[in-house]
Order: C-alpha cells, then structure tokens, then sequence
C-alpha cells in the first residue's frame, strides 16, 4: 500500500514539483487546491481533491478519505506587494487557512505537517546570512503571515504533540528540467520570468524595482534555489518526521546571492540575447538582502541544492518557450 501525503497548493508552481518529488519517491501525492492560483494541468502526479482551505469540512473529507502520512502545506497567498495592499487578505488567507489545516489534521489524526515558510519572516537585517536561530522580523504582511503559522505550529506541537517541519525558502526558480511542469503565475511577478518574457518580446521590459540600496551595484540581493532542488528537500523533511526525528526549522536556499543586476547578467549569458531593462522604483516591503545560511539543512536532511543559478534560468527558459500549461 503506498503512502498518501495531501499536498495543499499542489497545483502551484512549488507544489508541483514537490507533487513530482514525493511520486518518484514512491508517495502518492494528494492534492488539495481550489485552483485560485494554481492549474488543473500542473496535477499529474497523483488525484487532485478541489477544496479550500476556509471550508474546514472539506478538509477533514479529504483527510479522511486518503488517510495520508502527512501534509505538505504549500497554498498561500505569497506576493510580498500584494500583502502591503491587502494585509487582511494575507491574514485571512494565510493564517486562517492554515488554523483550518492543523485542527482538521489533529481531527483526523494526521500528526506530521511540513509548512513551506519563507525568508521574507526575517525582514531586513543589514547584510547578515540569515539562518534558522536568525531573529525573525518580517516587514511585510506576508512575511507576518507566515511567521505567524510558525508559531501556530509551535503551540500546536506542545499542546497536542503535531510535529511539524518548517522550511524558510528563500527565492524559489526554475522548472523541472524535464519539462512536465513549470513556474506559472497570472499575474506574474516574479524576477526570472518576468526578465525572461521581456527577453522573448512578451513586455516590452523588466523594471528593476530600486538601485539605491546598499548593496554592491545598488539592486537587491536575493538567494535563489532551484524548485527541483527545494522539493527535494521536502521529500527528506517529510523522511525526517517519519523517522521520528521531531518538529525542525530548516532553511533552503544555497548560501549565495546575486544581485537583479547579476541575475540580468547571467540571463544575457543563458539566453544569447539582450535583456531590455528599464530602472524604475524600490517595491514596498523588499528587504534589501536575504542570503541563506543553509548548514542544517545540508547537515541534518543530506540536502545540497544541485543545480545553479544559470541552470535555473535555463530551464526557466526552456519551459517558457515550450512550457505545457
Ligand atoms: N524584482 C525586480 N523587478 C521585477 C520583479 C522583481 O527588480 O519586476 C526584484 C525584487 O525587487 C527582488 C527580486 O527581484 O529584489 C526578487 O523578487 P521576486 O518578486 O522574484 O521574489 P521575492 O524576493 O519577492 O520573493
């Protein structure tokens, strides 16, 4: 009998591949999305229950029906300007959703729970590599959102024994370099996309968002992790919780930042072609540097990201000229 594991936010860009990691590890991925974000085609490697996450019943027939090992829980509002416009919408969404998910899981009695947080918990901390002891002060209502699940889960696991794996990512990108899935956003408002559109002609250009920070060449300074990479992770966090090896922080990135300036660099390099650019204002909520200090991850889980930042955007490339959905 194989191990069900219902994955919220499965249709999503990280969700998927983790969907992909979990069924080439033996798992059947369950999941579980109402498909605001995410598409019906990125759900391919295992069933997909429609549900959302404010409707606490339907999560509890989901749990019931599939009685996974664990939940992976990736469904979230997570655009750091959006946040800054409609904090509400973060906090009802984010941290709403995910109180329904830990009740219904104690409910059906699934007790292992890996939460996909983020760096943007930290918020600006004046050029330190930010790792898991690191102080978290999130400056935007995403990062607050997601902090506050954190701590959910914290006194969920004294009070009823959940037992949970946090993973801080920090900027997730790529695609499955076998193509079946890839980074899809509507809108998107993401670097290595929207820089890869304007190289193809799709807009007429990327606007990076500052030159006045302090940092090297004045633009922000971003870790980034391959999504093939990071799912990988969670494979072995979800390993962890079974081993019972008890509720862990772990964050995912590679230790090394590069600048919007050196990510247009090296996309110029990828691609063979120009990347038109225009300079415009800083976004609010950006922090001006989130680098990852990722030493647990790689001594506890095993884990060592693989793959670069030329092969995110090569893969990136290829799956936004041929992508399937
Ligand atoms: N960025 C930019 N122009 C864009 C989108 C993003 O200059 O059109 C910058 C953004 O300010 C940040 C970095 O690229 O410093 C990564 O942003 P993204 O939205 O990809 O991820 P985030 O850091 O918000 O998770």
């Amino acid at each position: 009998m194989p191990e069900h594991v219902l994955v919220t936010g499965g249709a999503g860009y990280i969700g998927a591949h983790a969907c992909k990691a979990l069924a080439r590890a033996g798992y059947v991925p369950v999941c579980f999305d109402n498909l605001s974000t995410g598409w019906e085609a990125a759900v391919k490697f295992g069933p997909l229950e429609r549900g959302d996450l404010m409707d606490a019943a339907a999560i509890r027939a989901a749990l019931a029906r599939w009685k996974p090992v664990a939940v992976m829980h990736f469904a979230a509002l997570s655009l750091v300007g959006d946040s800054m416009t409609d904090p509400g919408r973060y906090w009802r969404v984010n941290v709403g959703g995910a109180l329904n998910l830990i009740e219904a899981c104690l409910a059906e009695g699934v007790g292992r729970f890996v939460f996909s947080s983020t760096c943007a918990t930290y918020g600006d901390q004046d050029g330190v590599v930010l790792d898991e002891e690191t102080p978290q002060r999130p400056i935007n209502a995403y990062g607050a959102s997601k902090l506050a699940i954190e701590q959910m889960l914290g006194n969920f696991g004294a009070s009823h024994g959940l037992q949970s794996v946090i993973f801080r990512y920090f900027n997730v990108a790529g695609a499955d370099p076998e193509g079946e899935v890839g980074e899809r956003h509507e809108p998107e408002t993401h670097l290595i996309p929207l820089m890869l559109d304007a190289v193809e002609g799709k807009r007429a250009a990327l606007t990076v968002f500052g030159s006045d920070y302090a940092t090297a060449d004045g633009t922000c300074l971003r870790d980034y992790v391959h999504v093939t990479d990071l799912a990988e992770a969670h494979v072995r966090g979800l390993r962890w919780l079974q081993d019972g090896r008890g509720s862990r922080v772990f964050c995912l990135g590679t230790g090394t930042g590069y600048s919007v300036r050196e990510v247009i660099d090296h996309a110029r390099v990828v691609t063979n072609r120009a990347v038109p650019i225009v300079e415009g204002a800083r976004r609010a909520g950006d922090a001006a540097a989130l680098v990852c200090g990722s030493a647990r991850a790689r001594e506890e889980l095993g884990w060592a990201p693989e793959r670069g930042l030329d092969a995110m955007i090569r893969d990136a490339w290829r799956w936004s000229q041929g992508r399937g959905f």
